[in-house]
């Protein structure tokens, strides 16, 4: 076969969003052949150069929204010119990621520098003078006190789920590194540069924006700030293209439960949700010795033990991966079938952002989570947030066993009292949307 025959055509409705020819050919080969909601409304409008909020959920294409920008308008050789921040180091590798796919037939270089590995790397990556950083604020702030890593030449800076960001947590350090900036207004909304002109571009991008964040980071941005939402940003997260479902179990039951599922749903690729590092370690050692084709990522793994792990669940190296939050935060795999909630969350936010994880662009996917006697609350607390009705669901042929001291005596009852069972096979659509009603448990 030529080589012309094997390039993909150059995708058209990216053209016409004013993006770079160099650009569209990555693209192309990404298979990104139409713009999404957001990258329709933020790509051309950051071409312009003006400063922008841009509101859009989970999943949608905010990467390369604000990444395809910055490949049109970098310049190879002028220095840093892009300073991506984002709250954890997954999400960092994986923006890094997306960016490189991109560029991949631009001269434009992207790295990332987190903490939890060597500063060493991040100093060797910085020595082949990338045009773009992807960086999580403790690490850009180390290297920047080092001297390793200018701003002077910064044309774009962004910052990537800026809720969190700004969180408490991180608020000192943002002011930190974006007080560094030169033009960068100061929190009293004064420009601390005699007022010259600010050098850079300012885009800011999350799932959700509360009065107070925006607040926030419009003293940050220079007026006339732009807000672009995508269509739907603004409801309730959406979790409708997600069967979900929940089953009753004892804490000693869990993992038999866990058995069952994964037997019954054969997930092309599952993430499990524990509470806890040392609940994840234990969980995948049992699977594990069970001849489930697994691993774990949680915080006692060293950064370049989970770099590659999320290599090898992205790539079907196993089916299964049992994780923390934390480690899980940004996760995004294409193909992510099921999302097991082994540990319900306290919090119904954490819910949303675990099933997140799967139904993915408008991809289908299925959620389940374990409840335990003492959870109902938790469970109710989700489906407030939810505006759905979670059913619970049962295994065909999994009993309930009387907790370890027991056995041998009569079988309890299921420990939550439940409406009528529903089954996934049974044709009822999982977690349709319906008017909240009391549940009784
Ligand atoms: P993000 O919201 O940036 O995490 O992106 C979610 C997923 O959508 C990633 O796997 C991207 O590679 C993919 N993606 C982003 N833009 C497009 C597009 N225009 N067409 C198809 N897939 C896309």
């Amino acid at each position: 076969m030529s080589d012309k025959t094997e390039h993909p055509e150059l995708p058209q409705a990216f053209a016409a969003l004013g993006v770079r020819n160099s650009v569209l050919k990555g693209l192309a080969e990404l298979g990104y052949i139409t713009p999404s909601e957001i990258q329709s409304l933020l790509i051309p409008k950051a071409l312009t150069g003006v400063d922008l909020l841009g509101q859009a959920r989970t999943g949608t294409g905010k990467t390369a929204a604000f990444g395809i920008p910055i490949l049109c308008g970098a310049e190879k050789g002028r220095g840093v010119q892009a300073l991506i921040l984002t709250p954890t180091r997954e999400l960092a590798v994986q923006v890094d990621e997306e960016i490189r796919r991109i560029a991949k037939h631009t001269p434009i270089r992207c790295i990332s520098v987190y903490g939890g590995q060597k500063i060493r790397g991040d100093i060797i990556a910085l020595e082949t003078n990338p045009e773009i950083v992807v960086g999580t604020p403790g690490r850009v702030i180390d290297l920047l006190d080092r001297r390793m890593l200018w701003l002077d030449d910064i044309r774009f800076m962004v910052l990537d789920e800026v809720d969190r960001m700004l969180d408490i947590g991180f608020r000192d350090d943002i002011r930190n590194i974006l007080t560094r900036l030169k033009g960068m207004r100061q929190e009293s909304g004064e420009a601390n540069s005699s007022g010259a002109p600010q050098g850079h571009q300012t885009i800011f991008v999350s799932a959700t924006f509360t009065e107070e964040i925006e607040r926030l980071a419009r003293r940050y941005m220079r007026e006339p700030v732009e807000k672009l939402v995508a269509p739907g940003a603004d409801d309730k997260p959406t979790v409708e293209n997600v069967e979900q479902g929940y089953y009753s179990v004892q804490p000693w039951d869990k993992y038999r439960l866990l058995r069952a599922l994964l037997k019954q749903e054969q997930p092309d690729l599952a993430i499990v949700f524990c509470r806890t590092k040392h609940g994840a370690e234990k969980l995948a050692n049992s699977l594990t010795h069970d001849g489930i084709s697994c691993r774990e990522i949680h915080g006692n793994l060293r950064q370049s033990k989970r770099d590659q792990v999320m290599k090898g669940f992205k790539h079907g190296k196993f089916d299964v991966l049992v994780a923390t939050d934390l480690a899980s935060r940004g996760i995004d795999v294409a193909g992510i079938s099921h999302i097991i909630n082994y540990d319900a969350p306290e919090d119904p936010e954490v819910y949303v952002h675990r099933i997140g994880r799967t139904a993915r662009m408008g991809a289908g996917g299925k959620a389940f989570t374990f409840i335990t006697r003492e959870q109902g609350d938790e469970l109710t607390r989700i489906e407030n947030m939810i505006n759905m009705i979670i059913p619970p669901l049962t295994i065909d042929g999994f009993e309930h066993r009387q907790p370890p001291e027991q056995r041998g005596a009569p079988v309890a009852p299921p420990p939550v009292a439940a409406e009528p069972t529903v089954s996934p096979k049974n044709g009822m659509r999982l977690g349709a949307k319906m008017p909240l009603r009391r549940r009784r448990r």
